[in-house]
């Protein structure tokens, strides 16, 4: 058992309302400059290290927290009210988490799992590729295995936070022989692994993840490979999970957005008692479309808990078909409700200079259809649907 540099997490129960004192503490404070410089928010991710919060989904026999993903969505969403860069670092950092959790089951993995919850590493992903695009399930790269050692080179056009994480989990072919789609995935981590930085990260939005691309080079204990493949992984673990969590980072953008056009149209009411303001009917129809975000988060959450790691419901089309329906979903009203909420709060939401801005709302929003294209998913969907059998 490898030594802790934190306190243990002794208080999992409160893991949400952890996660909230540090949204607003520490996240909000600096979500303008994180923003603005398109810097890494170091200031959270300490914050949540120094909580034990980075390890809250790692089981208490490892020394992690053992929080529900309920608990963990509620943080970020928390987060994503304050400041959605952190809130997708945390995120994506929690899939990662998860997965080796579930999957990670060599006795390098698990000491892995245990050194992480001691010194609250923070993971990084790297299934993109030059060649292959946003489609994650498959591979141009390809593991070579020699002496119980592996090695990989992989362009990867998009790792975020790689430069401050602690460990990256690739995918890749399984051998230089296998085809695309026969992928495994890998731990790599230093002193086995290079990353040389290909580009910068200016983009529109989620500018404090970071998602620079790399050229990434790595050698390490082939027990580092995970056993299962990484189509079973995607299926039962990553591609719900990240569905999860990131709609989580998109229902806290909404719900911010929402307290500003409530706030807003209170203090139109306010100025002229006795009267309703016009936006006050668009308010209560945004406040509709928001809590079916709120309920489908909170439903997909309880689908994927009643799932448990049973194979065949995780592998079930119906399923698959469901948490796809929850990223295309959450991804769509994330950008129609902050479109809303601009028009609730007119030109003070348009403004970079307003308590009512919406300005960076806007700009992450718009990348949530992006983060493995709608398109993508919604033809998955359509295959999917070809073969799906009624109740
Ligand atoms: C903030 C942010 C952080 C990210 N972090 C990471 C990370 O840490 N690690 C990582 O690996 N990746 C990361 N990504 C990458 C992300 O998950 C997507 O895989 C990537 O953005 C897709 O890139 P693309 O749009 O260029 O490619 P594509 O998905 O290839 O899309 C390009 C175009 O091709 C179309 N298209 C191509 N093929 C198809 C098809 N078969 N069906 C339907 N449409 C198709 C799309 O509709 C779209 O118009 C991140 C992305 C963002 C926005």
């Amino acid at each position: 058992m490898h030594t802790s540099n934190v306190a243990p997490m002794t208080r999992a129960g409160d893991v949400a309302a952890r996660m909230t004192a540090i949204a607003d503490e520490v996240a909000g404070p600096a979500a303008a400059d994180v923003d603005d410089r398109a810097r890494f928010p170091t200031e959270t991710i300490e914050a949540l290290k120094a909580e034990g919060l980075l390890a809250a989904l790692v089981p208490v026999e490892f020394g992690g927290g053992g929080a529900s993903l309920e608990e963990v969505s509620q943080g970020l969403v928390s987060l994503g009210r304050r400041c959605a860069s952190s809130a997708m670092v945390v995120a994506m950092h929690h899939i990662q988490v998860a997965c080796l959790v579930r999957h990670g089951r060599s006795e390098a993995l698990q000491n892995y799992l245990q050194e992480l919850a001691g010194h609250q590493y923070l993971l990084a992903s790297a299934t993109t590729e030059v060649g292959t695009g946003g489609d994650v399930r498959s591979s141009v790269c390809a593991l070579e295995v020699t002496d119980g050692h592996f090695r990989l080179e992989k362009q990867a056009p998009v790792i975020s936070y790689a430069d401050d994480s602690d460990a990256v989990l690739v995918t890749a072919r399984r051998t230089a022989d296998s085809p695309e789609s026969d992928q495994v995935i890998v731990l790599c981590r230093p002193p086995g692994l290079e990353l040389e930085q290909v580009g910068e990260w200016n983009a529109l939005g989620f500018r404090g993840t970071c998602s620079t691309g790399f050229v990434l080079r790595a050698t390490g204990d082939a027990d580092e490979v995970f056993p299962e493949s990484y189509a079973d992984i995607s299926t039962h673990t990553m591609l719900p999970m990240a569905h999860l969590m990131w709609s989580s980072v998109w229902l806290g953008i909404a719900s911010d957005a929402v307290d500003l056009a409530r706030r807003f149209v209170q203090r139109e009411a306010r100025r002229k008692p006795g009267t309703t303001p016009p936006a006050a009917l668009r308010l209560a129809e945004v406040t509709v479309v928001h809590q079916q975000f709120v309920d489908m988060v909170q439903s997909s959450l309880a689908r994927f808990a009643a799932a448990g790691t049973d194979a065949d419901r995780l592998s079930s089309i119906g399923f698959g078909v469901g948490m796809n329906a929850l990223k295309v979903s959450s991804s769509t009203l994330v950008v129609d409700i902050v479109r809303e909420c601009m028009l609730i709060c007119g030109l003070a939401s348009y403004r970079l200079d307003t308590p009512f801005s919406l300005g960076r709302h806007l700009r992450d929003a718009m990348g949530a259809s992006l983060m493995v294209n709608n398109d993508r998913i919604m033809a998955n969907n359509a295959q999917m649907l070809l073969v799906l059998r009624g109740e």
